[in-house]
């Protein structure tokens, strides 16, 4: 019989990476509150246009990487959204979400490419992406730029990333650049490969996006976008400039700096990682002003995010956050009057907001002590409730802390005492 695994390239997210996760999530959400964006959810799959309009057919998303069918039953063309962003102005303009007034959106969820499969990039992976629609003031770039900013400091990975901006301008800017790009590819042709010489004539800017080595100080050199841009663009990225350092975020003026997709104008960024080896890139994200109007809606100008969450928990494990102790309590006891005095303690402590692992009594009774305290050192706690018959009868419990190995006895003399129970509690809570 042939084994059944996972889809190459799409991971089970198994419970001791959960952690990481929730630490993430419960971050983010928190954030995304304090800052006012408000979540939306679109489907998982959507008519294959959705992305050929929204994401541009001269991209490597839509030419090579898209999971598209035809629906069986009705002969449809569908695709598993490999990004967010095509959506959510699909939902926006079908839901008439602006017609008062600009919407500060984020979503969270599976994206999913058709890519070789290596370390942070998989062919279903995660984003939290934001979009900020309507809102055409530097101002809306400067805030999604702190927030990222904010969360990424929330999570202690901020000093292992480094901000990358950029403008792309407006079309007609885009198209003297072009021109200059490629008559300056056209007089190094022998410096490009394969792969950029078919990029000078489709989309001659994704050249300065390649990371082959031997032509890295060739494109150093080609013609930079700044140069080209008019007062309009100038003054929107130089507003930027001046609100970040204002703000006192770091940043690193990038003139390579393109982004994968067509629709962007203006302002771009990515947070970029020396420690992730080729996959460096997080976050990343800028303007598409062009975008709401080309998918069908009003022009409505609109600028976005959107992180990669296996990536960011790939830098989140390398922090201290990783060695603390997830939960509070692990109960160790044993003896006749332990068996239901174990589960009402536990259920206090929870009462009290106190996280408590307490294993099966069966299992545990043929377990002596000294065994299951080194089931609790495993268990990832920072403390160890010890219970015996003998400490029922004396009216007290014993709290040891599984970081420094101290032990603290305090009194209890049943378990209806909340002042003790609180005392006891107090006493976790501060430690942890
Ligand atoms: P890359 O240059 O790494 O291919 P991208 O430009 O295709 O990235 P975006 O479309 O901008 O990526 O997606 C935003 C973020 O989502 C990326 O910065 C990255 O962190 C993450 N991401 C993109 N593709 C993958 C993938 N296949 N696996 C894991 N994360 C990914
Ligand atoms: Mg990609």
């Amino acid at each position: 019989m042939v084994s059944l695994t996972a889809i190459k390239g799409m991971n089970d997210i198994l419970p001791l990476d959960m952690e990481a996760w929730i630490f993430f999530e419960q971050n983010a959400k928190l954030c995304l509150k304090q800052f006012g964006y408000n979540e939306i959810r679109t489907p998982i799959l959507e008519h294959t246009e959705v992305f050929v309009r929204g994401i541009g057919q001269v991209t490597d998303i839509v030419e090579k990487e898209m999971y598209s069918f035809n629906d069986s039953l009705n002969g449809e063309n569908l695709t598993l959204r490999p990004e967010g962003t095509a959506s959510v102005v699909r939902s926006v303009i079908q839901n008439h979400l602006l017609y008062d007034g600009g919407k500060k959106l984020w979503y969270m969820g599976a994206m999913f490419r058709h890519e070789r499969p290596q370390r942070g990039r998989y062919r279903q992976f995660h984003q939290l992406g934001i979009e900020s629609l309507g809102f055409a003031h530097p101002q809306a770039d400067t805030e999604l730029v702190l927030f990222a900013h904010k969360l990424f400091e929330k999570l202690g990975i901020q000093d292992k990333l480094v901000l990358h901006i950029n403008s792309l301008g407006n079309l007609p800017e885009r198209l003297k650049h072009r021109e200059a790009l490629i008559k300056y590819f056209e007089e190094n042709v022998n410096i490009l490969d394969v792969d950029s010489i078919k990029r000078l004539k489709t989309n001659p800017l994704r050249v300065l996006d390649s990371k082959n080595p031997d032509m890295q100080s060739m494109i150093e050199n080609a013609p930079s976008i700044l140069d080209f841009l008019e007062q309009d663009s100038l003054s929107h990225f130089n507003t930027i400039k001046k609100l970040l350092d204002g703000l006192n975020i770091a940043y690193k003026v990038n003139h390579r700096l393109v982004r994968g997709l067509d629709y962007y104008n203006k302002t771009v960024f990515e947070w970029i990682t020396e420690e992730l080896g080729a996959q460096g890139t997080v976050c990343g994200g800028g303007r598409y002003d062009p975008l709401i109007e080309i998918m069908g809606g009003k022009s409505y100008p609109a600028v976005g995010l959107a992180m990669g969450i296996e990536r960011i928990l790939e830098l989140i494990k390398m922090t201290s956050y990783a060695k603390q102790p997830k939960n509070d309590v692990y109960l160790i006891y044993n003896g006749e009057q332990t068996e239901l005095y174990s589960l009402l303690l536990a259920s206090k402590l929870r009462d009290f907001s106190i996280n408590v692992i307490q294993h099966s009594h069966i299992e545990l009774q043929q377990q002596s002590l000294k065994s299951q305290m080194k089931k609790a050192g495993a268990s990832n706690s920072n403390f160890a409730i010890v219970i015996t018959d003998q400490f029922i009868l004396e009216k007290r419990i014993s709290i040891k802390s599984l970081i420094s190995g101290d032990e603290q006895v305090f009194d209890l003399e049943n378990l209806n005492n909340n002042e003790q129970l609180k005392l006891i509690c107090n006493y976790i809570q501060k430690t942890l």
